[in-house]
């Protein structure tokens, strides 16, 4: 096992790139997708079975674990990996996106962010160094830098001065990171839907220097094809030879969409809360387990699937403990939504390396339209 962090493009086919990502604690192959685990817990899931489903890698909050149970607690417990029982890669984000939609009585200044838990009320103030400083206490394996994401649409003032604030707090975040074999820190790219501020935004990270960039400030209400749009240039303005990470993204057309533009990672929580709401993703599209349709089929919800709901359980039985409020059905239905979105990057990293990504994505869309298996 290596003791650096390092990135391996093996293939690419159009714009799509499949690789791997070399970690001292083992290896993400992408296209990545990460499944969110906010408080320390993919919700539902026993880590074991995150890990059955092929996730190389989970996504933590610093938000919600900085005020509980915090991260110096954790650290005192031996880190996050110890402390959830996940042995694998994390990635930690860095906090300010979740400040910015979940915290109240916000003050931004050229140091930080001052806010009121959503837990307790209680005062925090997090900076570029302060969050660097908890991610490291945590343990985790990937650290996102401090930044400051506008809710869109915005001004373009106020995304340009938004973007610059996060490109100094860029350069904080990477001082006080240090040096640290085997850990990485990404960058983010932000501003907005404005090209030439997104171009401004990576000449200023590619000069700082990071092992990873994300792409921030989308998926945050300008739709799909906004989002496109902006990918459509977005990832070429990074570093070929670095993982590119689109944070919160997202449905799975959403996905395959961005890995056609030349994305290598991606996080939601769409599939693990859907999970618990009984929308369930497969490979005819989406179906709702609430409704009445269901209700004596004795099929699976996706022959094709491999995870427990699909190998040991009805339709019928779904439903009936969906509609009875029983714990099983979110663990059944969470681990069948993580599982897809698995089988969906395993397709997608296949395809890549044999080069047919775009018969394939063609066959995606295909199956997709056709809608769920007919009603018995
Ligand atoms: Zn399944």
């Amino acid at each position: 096992m290596t003791k650096r962090f390092s990135f391996q493009l093996n293939a690419t086919d159009g714009k799509a790139r499949s690789g791997v990502i070399d970690t001292p604690r083992g290896q993400i192959r992408t296209p990545a997708f990460m499944p969110v685990g906010t408080a320390a817990t993919v919700k539902a899931m026993m880590p074991e079975s995150v890990a059955a489903t092929g996730a190389d890698i989970l996504l933590g909050n610093t938000y919600h674990l900085m005020l509980r149970p915090t991260a110096e607690r954790i650290d005192r417990l031996g880190g996050l990996h110890k402390f959830m029982n996940w042995s694998k890669p994390i990635l930690t984000d860095s906090g300010g996106f979740q400040v910015m939609s979940l915290a109240s009585l916000r003050k931004l200044t050229e140091e930080g962010v001052t806010f009121k838990s959503h837990v307790d009320g209680s005062k925090h103030h997090l900076t570029p160094e302060r969050s660097m400083e908890i991610q490291r206490l945590l343990g985790s394996d990937i650290v996102m830098c401090f930044d400051e994401c506008p809710a869109l649409p915005a001004e373009r003032d106020r995304i340009a001065d938004s973007m610059r604030l996060s490109m100094r707090w860029a350069e904080r975040s990477r001082d006080a990171f240090g040096d640290r074999p085997g850990y990485a820190l990404f960058g983010i790219q932000q501003g907005g839907l404005e090209r030439d501020l997104r171009e401004e935004s990576a000449e200023a990270l590619k000069a700082i220097g990071f092992e990873g960039y994300a792409i921030g400030g989308l998926a945050v209400g300008e739709g799909q094809e906004a989002m496109f749009d902006c990918l459509d240039y977005a990832p070429d303005t990074l570093p070929q030879d670095r993982p590119r990470y689109l944070m919160g993204v997202g449905k799975p057309d959403d996905i395959v969409g961005a890995v056609a533009r030349g994305v290598d990672m991606m996080d939601c929580v769409l599939p693990s809360r859907s999970g618990r709401t009984g929308q369930v993703f497969t490979r005819r599209g989406v179906l709702n387990i609430k409704n009445a349709r269901h209700q004596d089929d004795p099929r699976p919800l996706d022959e094709h699937c491999s995870c427990p709901a699909c190998r040991n359980y009805s339709r019928a039985y779904l439903h009936h403990v969906f509609r009875s409020h029983e714990i099983i059905s979110s663990m059944l239905m969470t681990w069948h939504n993580l599982q897809y979105y698995q089988d969906l990057m395993q397709a997608m990293r296949d395809a890549i390396s044999e080069g047919r990504f775009t018969a394939w994505q063609a066959e995606f869309h295909a199956q997709r339209e056709q809608g769920d298996i007919e009603p018995l």
